[in-house]
């Protein structure tokens, strides 16, 4: 494919944190794979309400005691401010300045309860500021086909732009496979006077089943086209990787000609679907 240059481009990945010992020794295994594409960060996902908390403080402290560059997620709905403080002063003991700010999901079944103080994501990117300044480099979360909470386009923007004024450095976006979704998006937050740049979040497809699942939760949409090729091939997973990585690299090769500024990974820990998408972009 191109030999696109990846020059002021930032390129990360996401991790989760595991639960299980295997689980920790995976996701080491990747890390070490993945670094050696010299990535500008590695971010990991925290729970809504503290659910994984513990598993994410764990591999925060793993990647930064290994020298890694490290973006911690932290979501507010359901936390305490003084919770929230904490965690923020504690990331800030470690030398780490860089976040990804989010409201966050509460997993279902679990009610807000009677702590959550912040509302929204922007609410959260002001108590950064207030508290820490410019020390954190902040980054939120952006949906080129729109939140699927959101009433309509124009208010989900209207929000989106309430975290850039709140003080957000650069957005990732949800994962998407419908390159103009982002450009409109892009073009639609440059109208509106939102400069920052807007990093596409890329979904490698491995597992039809699973990808379906998520995308119904998060409000990403799989075309129509995608879904039927991905179906037809069954449980043959080999076949389902091969065409989801050529699909993939395309749509990231689009993104990189049209200008994005970046790519994020949603690595799931596994080091190798990123990888062939990097090598067929001819990134390293
Ligand atoms: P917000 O920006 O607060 O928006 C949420 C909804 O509320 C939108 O519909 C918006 O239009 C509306 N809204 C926003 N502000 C206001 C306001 N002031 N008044 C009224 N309405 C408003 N979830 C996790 O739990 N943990 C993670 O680690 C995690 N990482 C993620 C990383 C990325 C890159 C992305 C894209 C998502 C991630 N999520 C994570 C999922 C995210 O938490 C959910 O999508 C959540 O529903 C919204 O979070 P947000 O930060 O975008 O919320």
């Amino acid at each position: 494919m191109s030999d696109s240059k990846h020059t002021h481009r930032t390129f990360s990945f996401e991790l989760f944190p595991p639960k299980t010992d295997k689980g920790i020794q995976g996701m080491r295994t990747t890390v070490s794979h993945l670094n050696t594409l010299q990535p500008a960060f590695f971010s990991v996902t925290y729970g809504a309400g503290g659910s994984t908390q513990d598993g994410t403080f764990a591999s925060v402290d793993w990647l930064v005691d290994s020298g890694i560059e490290t973006a911690p997620h932290l979501s507010c709905i359901g936390s305490s401010t003084d919770e929230i403080l904490e965690i923020l002063g504690r990331y800030q003991a470690q030398g780490i300045r860089h976040l990804v700010a989010l409201r966050g999901d509460l997993p279902s079944g679990v009610g807000l309860g009677g702590s959550g103080e912040l509302g929204y994501a922007n609410e959260l990117v002001s108590l950064v500021k207030q508290h820490f300044g410019e020390h954190f480099h902040i980054e939120v979360a952006a949906y080129p086909e729109f939140h699927p909470q959101a009433p309509n386009p124009k208010t989900d923007l209207d929000n989106f732009k309430r975290k850039v004024e709140a003080g957000a450095d650069s957005a990732i976006t949800q994962y998407f496979y419908n390159a103009d979704a982002y450009f409109r998006f892009v073009e639609d937050c440059r109208k509106r006077g939102i400069e920052i740049p807007i990093v596409p979040g890329i979904m490698p497809i491995t597992n039809f089943t699973q990808l379906a699942r998520f995308s119904d939760s998060c409000g990403a949409e799989i075309p129509r086209w995608l879904r039927k090729r991905l179906q037809a091939f069954g449980d043959d997973l080999q076949s389902i990787r091969t065409y989801g990585s050529e699909v993939v690299s395309r749509l990231c090769e689009q993104l990189l000609t049209g200008g994005a500024p970046g790519l994020h990974f949603y690595t799931m820990n596994r080091a190798e679907p990123s990888m062939e998408i990097w090598r067929n972009l001819g990134l390293s």
